[in-house]
């Protein structure tokens, strides 16, 4: 081979590997769009701490995570009986969603463990928390809990009256699709401690958090006057706001692209059974993994005998 044909030949190489290199970047654009990533949801039970059927935190969880079963998308697991064993379950999660007991003794603000969750926050993690386990002690963790999921409960500030809102109109938000007005008694708390101290009946914008109210309704005046669970109240300053709307849902997306929620409700296990309560509530678990929420929302229908699942044995008598 003369030194005429090696040019050739190395011409028909450059040649042909550039078509290759051509016709590897084009090929995306032909090529079936791939498929979202699957999201992961660690839905965590606290331990049982009320009377039969209430704060049934292990039966809810197992209740919503088969309620998931067959949202594209999203592959949901769950721990019971507080925080896990082996937390590393959190290590790879898109979201997670406690429904505990909290205040004082708030699982996830002991040692080691609000520091945890506040480093997968900063990578973006989705958190929500149901019912009590949206309270914590502001010197405890109420900068993390605003910070994470747009505010908390304050004892003595938030109160918690057993009431019948009548959730008439819904936002536009991903939680709130396919879901019908609907009424129905629980232990709704409200008057939240909310980041910026807004009323959280309205959108707004703080500290570079969007906030968006999902379940917002008007308690009565007997509602404000109590009696509360506990203390019984009243406060003057929950009498004071009569006739304004308040938030018992609200949902945050956050400047490190994650999400949260909280919805205080949950206090009464047989109101899984009202078929809205519980997609508004399936519908926030798909979202705060980033996942998104069916068109209709989380379609599930309860078999019988599921609301009676898994209920926590009752206390031996004394
Ligand atoms: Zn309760």
């Amino acid at each position: 081979m003369n030194l005429r044909c090696v040019g050739m030949l190395l011409l028909t190489i450059l040649l042909s590997w550039n078509a290759g290199q051509l016709a590897t970047a084009q090929a995306p654009a032909s090529a079936p769009a791939q498929p979202p990533r699957v999201r992961k949801l660690v839905l965590v039970a606290g331990k049982p701490s009320h009377p039969p059927r209430m704060h049934e935190f292990n039966a809810g969880v197992q209740l919503l995570h088969k309620c998931l079963a067959n949202v594209p998308g999203l592959e949901s697991e769950y721990v019971l009986n507080g925080w896990p064993e082996d937390d590393s379950i959190f290590d790879n999660a898109d979201g997670i969603v406690f429904y505990m007991d909290g205040g004082a003794r708030h699982e996830v603000v002991a040692p080691g463990r609000k520091e945890k969750i506040d480093k997968l926050v900063r990578q973006g993690v989705g958190i929500g928390c149901m019912h009590y386990a949206v309270e914590v002690v502001p010197e405890q963790a109420g900068a993390e809990f605003k910070r994470w999921i747009g505010g908390h409960y304050e004892h003595m500030f938030s109160c918690n009256p057993i009431w019948e809102p009548h959730f008439a109109m819904f936002p536009d938000h991903p939680i709130a699709q396919g879901v019908e007005p609907f009424t129905i008694q629980d232990e709704w708390y409200f008057n939240m401690r909310f980041i910026g101290d807004i009323p959280g009946n309205v959108s707004a914008r703080v500290e570079d958090i969007d906030f968006t109210p999902i379940l917002v309704a008007v308690p009565s005046d007997d509602v404000r006057d109590g009696p509360y669970v506990y203390p019984k109240g009243p406060y003057p300053h929950i009498v004071a706001n009569a006739g304004r709307a308040e938030a018992m849902m609200w949902a945050v997306e956050r400047p490190d692209g994650g999400r949260g929620f909280g919805f205080t409700g949950g206090h009464f296990h047989d109101n899984w059974a009202n078929d809205q309560f519980r997609k508004i509530v399936l519908n926030a678990l798909v979202w705060v993994t980033g996942a998104d929420v069916p068109a209709q929302g989380v379609q599930s229908t309860l078999a019988p005998g599921d609301i009676d699942a898994n209920l926590d044995p009752k206390p031996p008598r004394r």
